[in-house]
């Protein structure tokens, strides 16, 4: 029998959407590390100075972080055996759980695999059809699939805009609601305007979910993030997203949150059930990180002031770059051609630093993203001006990416 008339095959429309990404400069080609030292990488045979690493602190290769994950696999295994409604949930887990939570301040916690995972969680858990999730336009794209997956209306407002949110959650005024928002948006390094926010969703009856993934361990008083920083809590902002990849140097994420909203979680969130447990030794790992980056106040410290040199830097310049409080900094290019030749331009120098496209990005938002660790010296940063600076003219000249 012949297939139904109108039937398309899967490798044809793979092949032209191929060539379209081509035309459009839009491959996305994975480096690979061979070694890796600090700020220091081995990428493709060439040792380069790392601008595009959100291990803030400097944690993923601090010798105790390393330790706590070799003792605990020698002592738990490499893998945890099965999931954590199974045999898998490890006394790590739990004490990272109640660590984290304790740290910020909410009464219970909820590790996940990975951020990815726990932002499909969120909605899914609480949100079907009838619903809505509104969300900031600049939002991560976790958070964007989360609200595809669940079944509710998605409604996004521009990025900031409280009062956008305010009309989006007015024009669906039936169902239950979520606000749900970067704290620190991952592409522009800006926090989000949470007090606004957490009145927009109390007047509503709206559950806000902020997702501090890249503001947690950097922003707010001792690191505690976006919400501390905006002097906000678990009344305010009943769910909050913490990273373990980040600022935390490890891998996986916990979801500190209300303790019924938690609970409701761990009993029916997919993402949660349906898959293996963070290895203990991970857990172990990241406790010891959580520790040293609340004892290593030096380290956010160095970060921020990194950033602060950074935008000093390009002013003296003359190059207008947006401000930024935290750990991510952003140089605009007027073209993806433009991001690209300008990253090439740089890596030859020795810098790596990516160049962001559309669809990270919005449209003409290509950009060069720049982020600074505790492991950065003012040398590092000054470096990378003057690179910037050569890479700038080079292009103007012509030069292209290869
Ligand atoms: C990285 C990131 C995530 C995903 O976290 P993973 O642990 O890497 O899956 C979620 N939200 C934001 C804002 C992120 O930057």
């Amino acid at each position: 029998m012949l297939p139904d008339v109108g039937r398309q095959r899967i490798s044809d429309r793979i092949a032209s959407q191929a060539r379209e990404r081509e035309a459009a400069l839009r491959i996305r080609r994975r480096r690979i590390v061979t070694r890796r030292d600090g700020i220091r990488c081995e990428v493709d045979g060439h040792w380069l100075a790392n601008f595009c690493s959100n291990d803030y602190l400097g944690l993923s290769q601090q010798f105790a972080v390393t330790g706590a994950l070799q003792d605990g696999a020698a002592q738990h295994g490499a893998g945890s055996g099965a999931s954590h409604l199974v045999s898998g949930h490890h006394a790590a887990h739990d004490a990272l759980e109640r660590t984290m939570a304790e740290w910020l301040g909410y009464p219970r916690g909820l590790l996940f695999g990975s951020g990815y995972m726990a932002n499909l969680a969120v909605v899914q858990a609480f949100l079907g059809e009838g619903d809505v999730c509104v969300q900031d336009r600049l939002n991560h794209a976790s958070l964007i699939d989360a609200a595809r997956l669940s079944g509710a209306a998605l409604r996004r407002y521009p990025h900031a805009d409280a009062e956008g949110a305010l009309r989006q959650l007015r024009s669906v005024p039936d169902g239950a609601a979520m606000l749900a928002t970067d704290g620190v948006f991952s592409m522009d390094g800006d926090i989000a305007p949470l007090r606004d926010l957490a009145v927009v969703a109390r007047v509503q009856f709206a559950l806000l979910h902020v997702d501090d993934a890249h503001g947690i361990g950097i922003v707010g008083p001792e690191g505690r993030g976006s919400v501390a920083e905006a002097r906000l809590g678990p009344t305010e902002v009943p769910l909050q997203l913490v990273t373990l990849g980040k600022a935390l140097g490890g891998h996986g994420a916990v979801l500190v949150g209300d303790a019924a909203l938690i609970e409701h979680l761990a009993q029916v969130a997919r993402p949660y059930i349906y898959t293996t447990a963070t290895p203990a030794a991970m857990a172990l790992s990241s406790l010891e990180a959580l520790k040293i980056a609340r004892r290593d106040g030096w380290r956010r410290e160095r970060v921020l002031h990194n950033g602060q040199r950074f935008q000093a830097r390009m002013h003296d310049a003359g190059w207008a770059i947006p401000a930024s409080p935290s750990a991510i900094h952003q140089v605009p290019c007027g073209s993806d051609a433009e991001a690209l030749a300008m990253a090439a331009a740089l890596e030859e120098q020795g810098f790596w630093v990516s160049a962001i496209r559309p669809p990270t990005v919005p449209e003409h938002g290509a950009r060069l993203r720049v982020t600074f660790t505790a492991l950065h010296t003012e040398a590092d940063v000054d470096a990378l001006v003057v690179a910037l600076r050569w890479a700038r003219d080079a292009v103007a000249a012509g030069y292209r990416a290869a």
